[in-house]
């Protein structure tokens, strides 16, 4: 597959967060979305942060996307302090160490799946007849080789996704971070989303972060922390977090994809 390894680094340790807090608003209209929450991350590992509705999932999500910067604490992400770098230089950071995967796929609509997963590299200044080639293989690599010129609406819900996945992956990135990514999805096309994920975790050490609210897709991570109230609540292997029963299916799902057997 043309998933190009991380580069190399002194640390192991992708994501260091301590004591972040995010309050949005101020005096008496102040919300605490993250009263310091302290996470590390080691690059390769498969994480899944769950919690009911207004724990702080998605604030966190974004603090650590780069999409927004906390209120206080520090968050080191492959080695360097981005929590209070401006606007432009997390957007850099995020092209640079990042890729995005949405419960609504956000393809552009008009445009086929070759443009779409060629559009990041288009950003990144990459030649028309590199990113060409690479997004055939990274089309190619999640089963979509026969499906480059169809435009979105052309392909279903789970096709979609890998079409947001391969684009996910256009620059290289060591981390990919996934809110809700089967949340469209009927039960088979979610197991084959949690499938390219974790191919993508074992096979190529992309560190993988999914937000989600569902056991099932929880059951693929390696990893569950878990929020309450702005806070980490638990941090647990997925053995211990996730019930047996439910691991039973990503078992055998997973042994029948080693074994070659497309799902
Ligand atoms: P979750 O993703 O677990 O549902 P969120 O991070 O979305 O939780 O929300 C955590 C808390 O912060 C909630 O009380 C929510 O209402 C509040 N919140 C989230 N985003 C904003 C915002 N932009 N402005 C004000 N309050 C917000």
């Amino acid at each position: 597959m043309a998933i190009r390894r991380p580069p190399e680094t002194t640390s192991d340790l992708l994501i260091e967060v301590r004591d972040l807090t995010k309050v949005y608003g101020t005096g008496d209209m102040a919300v605490y979305a993250l009263r310091g929450v302290n996470l590390e991350v080691r690059r390769g590992e498969f994480v899944a942060i769950m919690g009911p509705s207004g724990s702080g999932k998605s604030t966190f999500m974004h603090l650590l996307g780069c999409l927004d910067r906390p209120t206080s604490g520090s968050y080191r992400l492959a080695g360097q302090e981005v929590s209070r770098l401006s606007a432009d230089e997390l957007a850099t950071i995020r092209s640079r160490q990042i890729g995005f995967v949405f419960q609504s796929f956000n393809l552009l609509a008009r445009t086929s799946a070759l443009e779409n997963v060629e559009l990041p590299m288009l950003y990144a200044g990459i030649s028309r007849d590199t990113r060409t080639a690479r997004a055939k293989e990274l089309l190619e690599s999640v089963g979509l080789g026969n499906r480059l010129d169809h435009k979105p609406s052309e392909l279903s819900g789970g096709q979609q996704q890998r079409v947001a996945i391969a684009r996910a992956l256009a620059n290289g990135v060591p981390l990919l971070m996934a809110d809700e990514p089967t949340g469209n999805l009927d039960s088979k096309s979610s197991a084959e989303i949690m499938t390219l994920f974790r191919r993508l975790n074992d096979q190529h050490g992309l560190t993988v972060l999914v937000v989600t609210h569902d056991m099932n897709t929880a059951a693929w991570s390696k990893r569950v922390v878990t929020f309450r109230d702005g806070r980490i609540l638990s941090d647990q292997p997925v053995a211990e977090a996730v019930p047996e029963a439910v691991r039973a299916v990503v078992d055998e799902t997973h042994a029948a994809v080693k074994e070659g057997v497309r799902v």
